[in-house]
């Protein structure tokens, strides 16, 4: 389960309204990336779904559930950090467990979760290591293996790839990609990186200023951009 749905959503900071009232909806399983230039909302809008922020009017639901005064712990996601959000004295095993463990779960069902997500992920081999003694791509596959073992309703990931190098975002890339396919969990992804977004969205959410100012699939944005914004940001230039 993890559909998502988002009516009259708006965020303000003071007097300074962030996104103007929104309404979006997610369907269970879907890849949906939401792109634009940088300060348009992405972050707000992402942590709002996560629970980080508030709303300032109104519902979020995620499974038929309104969850817009839900603490995020509650809400059945998990955020995926970049990478340097690891913690550096604890092995892989550790950090990999951490949200687990903080939830009391039974020992034995830990280990299950621990070992199909090192699995998933080529992590077996490097369950000890501390994540100094891993690579930048190693590291970010640990920060989502955190998110894998909750067996969240949906991940969310803000830049996750922002701090690595050209050839490991593209790897990590297809990585994500196929790590969609095998869970089939509902993914929120952001980023202003046109190429990850036509590459790995189901559908696409092209903000600006804080509203949306087209949603399609990327072939839907590409060929049939609504004005020169979004043409500028994804599509042909017409
Ligand atoms: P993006 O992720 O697309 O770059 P953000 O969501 O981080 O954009 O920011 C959107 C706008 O909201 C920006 O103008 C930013 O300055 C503002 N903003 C974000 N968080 C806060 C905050 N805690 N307090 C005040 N303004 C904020
Ligand atoms: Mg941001």
């Amino acid at each position: 389960m993890g559909r998502i749905v988002l009516k009259g959503v708006r965020k303000a900071f003071g007097d300074v309204e962030v996104i103007p009232p929104l309404d979006l909806e997610i369907e269970d399983g879907e890849f949906v990336v939401f792109v634009g230039p940088s300060g348009c909302g992405k972050s707000t809008l992402l942590r709002l779904i996560a629970g980080l922020e508030d709303v300032s009017s109104g519902d979020i639901e995620i499974d038929e559930r309104n969850v817009s005064t839900v603490s995020p712990a509650k809400r059945g996601l998990a955020m995926v950090f970049q990478s340097y959000a690891l913690y550096p004295h604890m092995s892989v095993r550790k950090n990999i467990a951490f949200p687990l463990r903080m939830s009391k779960m039974d020992k034995a069902e830990q280990d299950k979760r621990i070992a199909h997500a090192a699995s998933i992920l080529n992590l077996t081999d490097y369950l000890e290591r501390r994540p100094g003694q891993l690579s930048g791509g190693q590291r970010q596959r640990v920060a989502i293996g955190r998110a894998i073992v909750r067996e969240p309703a949906a991940f969310l990931f803000d830049e996750p790839l922002s701090n690595l190098d050209a050839a490991l975002r593209h790897g990590m890339r297809v990585e994500i990609g196929e790590l969609h396919k095998d869970l089939a969990t509902t993914m929120i992804y952001v980023t202003h990186d046109q190429i990850e977004a036509m590459t790995m969205a189901d559908k696409i959410v092209v903000l600006r200023a804080g509203y949306i100012e087209q949603v399609g699939s990327p072939l839907e944005l590409y060929h049939k951009p609504r004005n020169l914004f979004v043409a500028g940001f994804i599509g042909s230039p017409t």
